[in-house]
């Protein structure tokens, strides 16, 4: 540690180990950016609410730009034995009819496999990277305080610590980020969605399947040994959704679909395992504030329907980590500032392909849903390879 002799800032300059980091959340993202830090010697608490990592959860689709960072912390191998690799993907119209097949073998060779997962499994692997005693379950952040040059936290345990930044990695309806920068509203999509596992045997095939109706969606996206289910509709915000009665409700909406549809419907039982929530999205102005500064789904969340949110929250946290071993406590505005610049692009072009592809599968009239499966005879395989190409070429 060396003590500054000049400038506004008169503490201790700290680096690498000495640097004092709180990851609020140990999900994805707070994990990833914990393995990192640790893998380059330093040593950041992360605090997790949950009280253990349970075994509740939905399928994940990770994109090769997100599971190459778990190369460099050695888990990719472990990914590749748990999750399943995908290259077909087909698009049903409601009745159960072919709309399109799509292979994205070309771009899996260029980029690597999209790799399907169960969420908690890809959790399990991501803590492989960090050491468990610098996780505390079961924990909080209550109040925030910050100077200009540190940052003082009251844990929900009481306890009181200072440190040199704060990273909230606590997902969606980050309270970190609420704490920080006030109230900030999330995009509502227009779009609520449940997602629950079937049998696997309802679909043999390694291939995901999605039925495009006019307001609603049924995606079927196998992993190893499981079948996940995404049913959506459009709706108005905020709609009461209780648990009591979750499978009739589905069963209603979906009843005139065709294909598997009525198979899954007729195996849907446990109302308790069935996952349910608003599809939102989050554009902020600015991801940081003093020494607090936001990472994965907190800073920006994207919509489900692309599948990308897991791979820029992992793509985030790595760029962090990167900016973070080349500061040091005193000059640590300007590694949010390069970590927000170096991401930013990229995560809005994300977001604003995931707005569009939720305008195109949910479709909201009968006109609209007929001019896109029109449409849908012109939109080639090629094409398709070109939207994923530009979705996963960028430098992060
Ligand atoms: C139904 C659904 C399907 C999805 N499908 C896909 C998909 O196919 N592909 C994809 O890429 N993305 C998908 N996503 C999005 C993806 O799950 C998120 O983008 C991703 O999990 C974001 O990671 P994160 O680390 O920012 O947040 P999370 O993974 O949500 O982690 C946040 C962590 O913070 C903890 N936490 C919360 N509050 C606090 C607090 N106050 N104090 C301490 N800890 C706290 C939580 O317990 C959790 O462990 C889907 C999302 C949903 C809802």
């Amino acid at each position: 540690m060396k003590k500054v002799d000049s400038g506004t800032y008169n503490m201790p300059v700290r680096y690498g180990p000495e640097m004092r980091i709180l990851i609020v959340g140990g999900g994805i993202s707070g994990l990833t950016l914990a393995g990192l830090l640790q893998q380059r010697g330093f040593r950041p608490t992360v605090a997790e609410r949950a009280p253990e990592y349970g075994s509740m959860g939905y399928i994940i689709v990770l994109w090769p730009s997100g599971s190459r960072i778990l190369k460099g912390l050695g888990l990719y191998q472990k990914l590749l034995d748990t999750g399943l690799p995908f290259s077909t993907y087909n698009v049903w119209n409601e009745k159960g009819e072919m709309l399109r097949s799509y292979s994205v073998e070309t771009v899996t060779e260029k980029y690597g496999p999209m790799i399907s997962i169960y969420r908690p499994e890809l959790i399990n692997i991501l803590r492989e990277a960090v050491d468990p005693e610098t996780i505390r379950m079961n924990t909080t952040v209550e109040k925030i305080r910050q100077s200009r040059d540190e940052v003082f936290v009251t844990f929900s345990d009481g306890r009181e610590e200072v440190y040199d930044l704060v990273v909230g990695c606590d997902g969606v309806r980050s309270k970190t980020r609420s704490m920080v920068f006030g109230h900030v509203p999330l995009t509502y999509s227009g779009m609520k969605g449940w997602s629950f596992w079937v049998k696997s045997n309802l679909h043999k095939t390694a291939h995901i399947a999605e039925y495009w109706g006019t307001g609603k969606f049924l995606g079927v996206w196998p992993t190893k040994g499981r079948l996940s289910v995404f049913t959506s509709i459009r709706c108005p915000e905020g709609m009461p959704e209780p648990i009591e009665g979750r499978v009739g409700r589905i069963e209603e909406h979906f009843k005139d679909f065709g294909g598997i549809v009525p198979d899954i419907l007729a195996g849907l039982d446990d109302e308790s395992q069935i996952y349910c929530d608003d599809y939102n999205d989050l554009r902020m102005d600015k991801w940081y504030k003093g020494r607090v500064v936001l990472s994965g789904d907190s800073a920006h969340a994207v919509l489900p329907t692309a599948g990308g949110g897991v791979s820029m929250a992992i793509e985030s946290a790595a760029v962090l980590a990167d900016e973070l071993s080349r500061a040091d406590s005193k000059y640590i505005a300007h590694a949010l500032e390069s970590y927000e610049s170096r991401r930013r692009p990229r995560v809005i072009k994300i977001q604003d392909q995931s707005r569009m592809m939720g305008k195109v599968a949910f479709a909201n009239s009968r006109i609209l849903s007929y001019l896109r499966n029109y449409v849908m005879r012109f939109y080639s395989n090629k094409l398709h390879i070109k939207y994923w190409d530009s979705m996963l070429k960028d430098p992060i």
